[in-house]
């Protein structure tokens, strides 16, 4: 059965503390698990992507140290050795970052199957200024990170994404589209069978005067119309809004006016602000329960190790149980 699991759930900095530790500390990683043997579809590289690159680990490669070598060096090298680039790899695996902000691509580096030279891993992101490669390789770079993201083991490949691109992974369909926040930004859909999952972990609520207001962006409503979950980024209370207005997020209340507007079945609340502990949470999601009364629309607050199954689609269960193929790009 195809699920969603989550691995980072916190927005801006990581934190770590025992009044966090319900919620988790990690940031923005997602992975969307299409069933069967097929590789899960990774969102966003936060420092949640450690643990879930121990865990993809674990399972295609269960008792295989990592390869001679495939250690870090410890200097700069003088040249780059070009990749040999894999005809068959023994995993590829697919990314799509939302943007570029570090609590969304802190975590590529400690990535663990980055660290395999038979693993391929394409990442995809919004279009940057001199290239998304170029980006990704100002910050993982000495004196950042001991090393360049052109001497990791794996052959690590990035796609620019335009906006309303479609992604197709055999059975698996992923579309970004930009939605309002600090920079460019995509917020991605998620086509699984005929279940969709919404992905918009950094959203800037529209606002006048510091008070969120009801509109919600086409492309938003684009994403999210009818999916069955909605991950949206529910960072502030009204209250710390009316002094972040222009930091480039959502309220719990406006995530609930997206997830009625758009008719989703699942909100899951996401992004949460690193000074908000579990009890603090715990609150913020009774409030976001109770904004959504007694409708249809279930209000989940994410966690780490939270794992939603999405609604069987016994067509696709059955194709992916014959299939037996791995996905590729
Ligand atoms: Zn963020
Ligand atoms: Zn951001």
């Amino acid at each position: 059965v195809a699920s969603v699991g989550f691995y980072g759930v916190r927005g801006s900095c990581p934190c770590s503390d025992s009044a966090v530790r319900k919620y988790g500390g990690s940031t923005a990683s997602v992975a969307i698990e299409p069933g069967g043997d097929a590789a899960p579809v990774l969102l966003d590289l936060g420092t949640g992507c450690r643990p879930l690159g121990e865990d993809i680990l674990g399972r295609y490669f269960p008792c295989q140290p990592l390869a001679a070598g495939a250690e870090p060096h410890a200097e700069p090298l003088d040249e780059i050795p070009p990749h040999p680039h894999l005809d068959q790899p023994a995993l590829e695996l697919s990314a799509f970052v939302t943007h570029l902000h570090f609590d969304h691509v802190q975590g590529l580096p400690f990535f663990g199957p980055g660290l395999r030279p038979d693993v391929r891993l394409t990442i995809h992101g919004p279009m940057q200024e001199g290239g998304l490669a170029a980006a990704f390789c100002r910050f993982v770079q000495p004196p950042y990170f001991p090393v360049g993201v052109e001497e990791l083991p794996a052959e690590i490949r990035f796609r620019e994404l335009e906006d309303g691109e479609a992604v197709d992974l055999g059975g698996v369909t992923i579309t970004g589209r930009e939605i309002p926040h600090i920079g460019r930004t995509l917020g991605y859909r998620v086509q699984v069978g005929a279940s969709a999952v919404a992905y918009l972990g950094d959203h800037q609520a529209p606002h006048a005067d510091g008070k969120v207001l009801s509109t919600v962006a086409a492309s938003v409503l684009d994403l999210a119309g009818g999916a069955e979950v909605l991950i949206h980024d529910a960072q502030y209370t009204d209250e710390e809004f009316a002094v972040k207005a222009h930091w480039g997020h959502s309220t719990i209340a406006y995530a609930v006016e997206v997830a009625r507007q758009a008719g989703v079945k699942r909100l899951v609340l996401f992004h949460h602000d690193p000074t908000h502990d579990d009890d603090w949470l715990d609150r913020l999601g009774d409030a976001a329960a109770h904004l959504a009364g007694a409708g249809p629309l279930e209000v989940i607050m994410a966690s780490e190790g939270l794992k939603l199954e999405l609604s069987a689609d016994p067509a696709r269960e059955r194709r992916l149980a014959t299939s037996g193929s791995r996905l590729t790009t």
